[in-house]
């Protein structure tokens, strides 16, 4: 339902709750956060019902959005609504894989989800939620040990290939602390480009409390954000136009 996605030096979590605050809007029924730090370490908070629950369960300290606070300074946030598996603490996103590496939040549906869960579980993969949405961490965490040079960006890559149905997906892996990778394919995606910081966003009220430069994303199109900058490309690898836009109107 609701995607925010930071990497610069702020504190990631408060930047994350604050951008959830401005999609409660659209609706949902959990939230969670995952945020990286510098060490590699990947944390991941999910709460069922109002923004309030996951607040509740988030560590004092990654709440300062300063450069001072403490935390990691790349992370993820989403509100859901569900449409595969009940709105449980489980069920929430961010997803991880069994390694728990890689984070991944998700709108929309993967239509060939339940073949994909068929294929992992059958080579022994244990799948810890209901959704459509957890194959998507699985099949990425592969992907990135099958082919390290590929990096996320290629790994994520070699994954959209292979789904059906509308989605936009954001992953973070523990390796890469300094960077996110999205892709939309028919569900929007917005990139928010700030000083030293870089944001993704379904919506950008995500971002605007820190930045009105934006660019949109076009059909199948996968961005690779670092604090400096946004490299985009089509599914093929191929560097794709985009659309950068001020926003001026108030929200
Ligand atoms: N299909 C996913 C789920 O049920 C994502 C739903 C959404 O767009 O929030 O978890």
């Amino acid at each position: 339902c609701g995607i925010v996605g930071y990497v610069g030096w702020r504190g990631a979590q408060e930047v994350l709750v604050n951008g959830l605050r401005r999609l409660e809007y659209r609706g949902y029924d959990s939230a969670g956060v995952s945020v990286v730090d510098g060490t590699g370490s990947l944390e991941v908070h999910r709460a069922a019902g109002p923004l309030d629950n996951l607040v509740a369960v988030l560590p004092e300290g990654g709440a300062s959005d300063e450069p001072t606070g403490r935390g990691g300074t790349t992370g993820m946030g989403h509100t859901r609504w569900a449409t595969h598996g009940p709105p449980t603490d489980r069920n929430a996103h961010p997803h991880q894989d069994a390694t728990g590496k890689v984070a991944v939040v998700h709108n929309g549906i993967i239509e060939n989800f339940a073949a994909l869960r068929a294929e992992l579980e059958s080579e022994g993969v244990e799948l810890a939620s209901d959704t459509d949405t957890e194959v998507a961490a699985h099949l990425v965490a592969r992907a990135f040990d099958a082919e390290p040079g590929a990096g996320l960006t290629g790994a994520v890559r070699a994954v959209v290939a292979r789904l059906e149905g509308a989605f936009t997906l954001v992953f973070t892996h523990a390796d890469r602390p300094d960077e996110i990778v999205a892709a939309r394919r028919s569900s929007p995606l917005v990139v928010g480009v700030g000083e030293g910081e870089m944001f993704v966003a379904s919506d950008v009220a995500a971002f605007i409390d820190h930045t009105r430069e934006a660019v949109e994303l076009g059909q199948d199109q996968i961005v690779t954000l670092t604090r400096d900058g946004a490299v985009v490309t089509d599914f093929h690898g191929d560097t794709a136009k985009t659309r950068p836009f001020h926003v001026d109107w108030d929200i």
